[in-house]
C-alpha cells in the first residue's frame, strides 16, 4: 500500500451583506414571501439592464484586501451560460478571465503553527434563485435570491488534510464576519463551500486527479466529507484503479460522497463578456478607502490579546470567536482596566448566557455591569463568591446596577475596622478556651474564630481583615 498525501483546495461562495441586489434595487431580505423581492432585471425580462451596486463592490474589495489580494484596476463581468429553472436569464453574471482581484493569502493557525494558504482569486457574481421541490407534487421556483451579490473565493490547492481545510474555512469565515461583509452562516447557505480533493503518493510533486464535493453545509461535514473522499480515493488507488474527475456530493447520513456528474457531463458555459456592463474600473482612492476601513482582523486581535493583554491563548481564541464577543470584552475593559480579570469573567460567566447569530450577538448582561461588578470585588466591597450571586441577579436586568443589588441584599463586605473589632471581641470573650489554645501556639485555631466572626456578621465581614484583627487581639 502506498502512503498518499491529500491535496485539497476550497472554493467558497459568500453572500455580501448589502441591502439590495448586485444589479438591481430589489431587497436582499431573506424570509420574504416567494417572488416578492423581484423586478424586471433579476427576473431577466427582455430590455432590462443591470446597474452595478456600489456597496457590493465596496464589500467585495474589502474582502479581497483583507485577504491580501492584489486589486486589478479593471475587471470584466462575463455571462456564464447554462440552463436551469432557477436562472431566469439563462446566464449568471460573474467574473471569469479578468476578476477584480488575485494572488492573496490567508494565515491559518494549526495548533500554534502558522501556515499561509494561497488565495487564487476573489471575484463577484450574482446568486441564482431557489428551486423548491415537492410542493403538492410540483417543483416551484423562488427568485428572491436571484441576483443577490456573492464573492467567490478560490483557494490554492495548499491544504493537506481535512483538519487544515476546516481551519482554513473557519479563518476565512472569521475574516469575512469581522469585516462585516458576510454573516458566516453555513447552515443557512450564506457561506457555502465546495471542496476539491485529490491524492498523490507522498513525496510526488505532480497533483493527482481531483474530485469536487459540492455545497457542504456545515463545518462538521466539511471535515467528514473530505475524510470520506480521501478514504474512497485511497481504496481505488490501492487497488490499482484511476480516479475519474467528477463532481460529487456528500451524504451526511451514510457518511459517503457520491457522484453528481462526471466530467463528460461538465457544462460548457460559453463564457463571454457581459455586453450590458462596462469594464469595472476601480479607482485607487476607492480601494484605499476600503483598505483603511478594515477593522483589526481576528488573527491580529488574537495575537494582541495574548502578547499585549497577557490573556491565556484559549481565552483569546474564545473572545475573538465572534466580533460581538470581542466588542463586549473591549467595552468591559474600558470600564475596568484589568483585561485578564475581565476576560476570565466574560469567558466563564458572560458567554454562557450569550447567543451569536450572524453578525449579531446578544448577552444577558451589559459590559458596564461587568466592569462595575469587577470594580466592587477589586475594592474589597464584595467577595468573589458574592460577585457570582450579584451576577445572577443582574442577568436579564440591564437596568440594575451591581451596587444597587449589593445594597438591596445588604451584601457589602464590612471593612470598617471599628465595627469588625467589636464583633471580634465579642467572639473572643465567648470562646476563652480557643483563645488560650492560640496563645499556647495553636495558630490553626484562628481559622475557627474567623469562621465564628463571619457567622456573626452574616457573611459580610472582610475575611482578610478579620483574620489580621484576630491575630492582633490574641497576641
Ligand atoms: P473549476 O472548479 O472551475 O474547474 P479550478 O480548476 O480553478 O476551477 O479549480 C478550483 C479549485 O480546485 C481550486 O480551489 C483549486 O485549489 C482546486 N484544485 C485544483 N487542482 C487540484 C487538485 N489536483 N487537487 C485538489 N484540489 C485542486
Ligand atoms: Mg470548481
Ligand atoms: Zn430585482
Amino acid at each position: 500500500m502506498t502512503d498518499y498525501e491529500p491535496v485539497i483546495g476550497l472554493e467558497v461562495h459568500a453572500q455580501l451583506l448589502t441591502r439590495t441586489k448586485l444589479f438591481c434595487g430589489c431587497s436582499t431580505n431573506f424570509g420574504a414571501p416567494p417572488n416578492t423581492n423581484v423586478c424586471p432585471v433579476c427576473l431577466g425580462l427582455p430590455g432590462s439592464l443591470p446597474v452595478l451596486n456600489r456597496e457590493a463592490v465596496a464589500m467585495a474589495v474589502r474582502a479581497a484586501v483583507a485577504l491580501d489580494c492584489t486589486i486589478e484596476e479593471t475587471s470584466i463581468f462575463a455571462r456564464k451560460n447554462y440552463f436551469y429553472p432557477d436562472l431566469p436569464k439563462g446566464y449568471q453574471i460573474s467574473q471569469y478571465e479578468e476578476p477584480f482581484s488575485r494572488h492573496g493569502s490567508l494565515a491559518v493557525d494549526l495548533e500554534g503553527i502558522h501556515k499561509r494558504i494561497g488565495i487564487t482569486r476573489v471575484h463577484m457574481e450574482e446568486d441564482a434563485g431557489k428551486n423548491v421541490h415537492g410542493v403538492g407534487g410540483d417543483s416551484l421556483v423562488d427568485l428572491n435570491r436571484a441576483g443577490v451579490p456573492l464573492v467567490e473565493i478560490v483557494g490554492e490547492p495548499d491544504l493537506r488534510s481535512s483538519t487544515e481545510a476546516a481551519a482554513y474555512l473557519r479563518a476565512l469565515r472569521d475574516v469575512l464576519v469581522f469585516i462585516g461583509v458576510n454573516d458566516g452562516n453555513l447552515e443557512e447557505g450564506s457561506f457555502r463551500c465546495d471542496a476539491n480533493v485529490s491524492l498523490r503518493p507522498r513525496g510526488a510533486s505532480k497533483f493527482g486527479t481531483r474530485c469536487e464535493i459540492k455545497n457542504i453545509n456545515s463545518f462538521r461535514f466539511v471535515q467528514r466529507a473530505i475524510d470520506a473522499e480521501i478514504a474512497r480515493q485511497t481504496v481505488i488507488l490501492d487497488a490499482g484503479g484511476k480516479i475519474t474527475q467528477e463532481t460529487r456530493s456528500f451524504d451526511p447520513d451514510s457518511g459517503q460522497t457520491k457522484t453528481l456528474r462526471s466530467k463528460e457531463d461538465a457544462h460548457d458555459y460559453r463564457y463571454f463578456p457581459e455586453p450590458d456592463l462596462p469594464p469595472l474600473a476601480l479607482e485607487s482612492g476607492f480601494v484605499a478607502a476600503q483598505k483603511s476601513a478594515l477593522p483589526e482582523l481576528p488573527a491580529a486581535m488574537r495575537r494582541r490579546f495574548v502578547d499585549e493583554l497577557k490573556l491565556p491563548p484559549a481565552a483569546a481564541l474564545t473572545l475573538t470567536g465572534h466580533p460581538g464577543y470581542a466588542r463586549f470584552f473591549a467595552a468591559a475593559c474600558a470600564g475596568f482596566d484589568d483585561p485578564v480579570k475581565v476576560a476570565n469573567w466574560v469567558v466563564n460567566e458572560v458567554l454562557r448566557g450569550a447567543k451569536a447569530h450572524g453578525l449579531e450577538a446578544s448577552f444577558s448582561v451589559t459590559p458596564a455591569q461587568v466592569s462595575e461588578l469587577l470594580a466592587l470585588v477589586e475594592a474589597g466591597e464584595i467577595s468573589g463568591k458574592q460577585a457570582k450571586d450579584v451576577y445572577a441577579e443582574l442577568e436579564g436586568h440591564a437596568e440594575r446596577s451591581p451596587r444597587s443589588v449589593v445594597d438591596a441584599r445588604g451584601m457589602r463586605v464590612v471593612s470598617d475596622e471599628g465595627a469588625l473589632r467589636a464583633i471580634c471581641e465579642k467572639v473572643l470573650s465567648a470562646h476563652p478556651e480557643q483563645v488560650a489554645s492560640i496563645r499556647a501556639g495553636k495558630k490553626g485555631v484562628l481559622g475557627f474564630l474567623v469562621g465564628q466572626v463571619m457567622k456573626e456578621s452574616k457573611g459580610s465581614a472582610n475575611p482578610k481583615l478579620v483574620s489580621s484583627l484576630l491575630e492582633k487581639l490574641t497576641t
